[in-house]
């Protein structure tokens, strides 16, 4: 089963462990470089982004995230770790840092008060079996996505009709809402799928490394 770390310096880290865990995948947490360099896949947990950012800067692990992340590694970021994930976000206190890879611009909290947090069903592209329930908490959304991101996912309905809420650029994926709450690990399982392609790619047919 390919090794999956999920980012433990704070916010939802158990939830994703265990949904990580039903979708086939070996999760471990990582909170130090070296566990990072051990996995093949990375979750970025919901939480709260601008203190994630700072620990992750304070444990050093800031600028490794990055240089992982555009080397290559496979990262899958709920809610405020698809603000991490985001090259660009708006409404963010001044100075907040992110890891980037996604070419997409997020609006933190942007649901708004009314809608705080809310729940409805998301078809996700890549994700059979009907619709996801999707938990939304104080939660962001894709404002814009550059060339190379998917929309996997929209709102449908309501205030937010029409809003992007899942996408994927290459290995990296992103949903404003919370699979991880709702015991239905399907969209887990799409990311452990992306992660053994991943792994097998860089391992090439043979076994032997040869690269990205
Ligand atoms: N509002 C939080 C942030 O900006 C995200 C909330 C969440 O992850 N549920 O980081």
């Amino acid at each position: 089963a390919p090794l999956i770390g999920v980012l433990a310096l704070q916010g939802d880290v158990r939830e994703h462990l265990a949904a990580l865990r039903a979708a086939g995948a070996e999760p471990v947490t990582v909170r130090r470089p070296a566990e990072l360099a051990a996995v093949d896949g990375l979750v970025v947990p919901g939480g709260e982004s601008t203190t994630m950012a700072t620990l992750a800067d304070r444990f050093g692990l800031l600028e490794p995230l990055r240089t992982a992340v555009r080397g290559g590694l496979p990262a899958y970021g709920s809610c405020a770790g698809m603000i991490l994930l985001a090259d660009r976000v708006l409404d963010a206190p001044a100075g907040q840092r992110t890891v980037g890879g996604l070419d997409v611009v997020v609006r933190r909290n942007a649901f708004g008060r009314q809608v705080d947090s809310f729940e409805t069903e998301v078809e996700v592209e890549g994700v059979a079996g009907g619709p996801v329930h999707a938990v939304f908490i104080r939660a962001p959304w894709v404002e814009e996505v550059g060339p190379d991101v998917e929309v996997l996912g929209r709102v449908v309905g309501g205030p937010a009709d029409g809003k992007i809420v899942a996408v994927r650029q290459g290995r990296l994926v992103a949903t404003s809402f919370h699979p991880e709450l709702t015991g239905d690990s399907r969209v887990h399982a799409m990311f452990v799928e992306l992660v053994r392609a991943a792994r097998a790619r860089d391992l090439g047919e043979d076994g032997v490394g040869v690269g990205a």
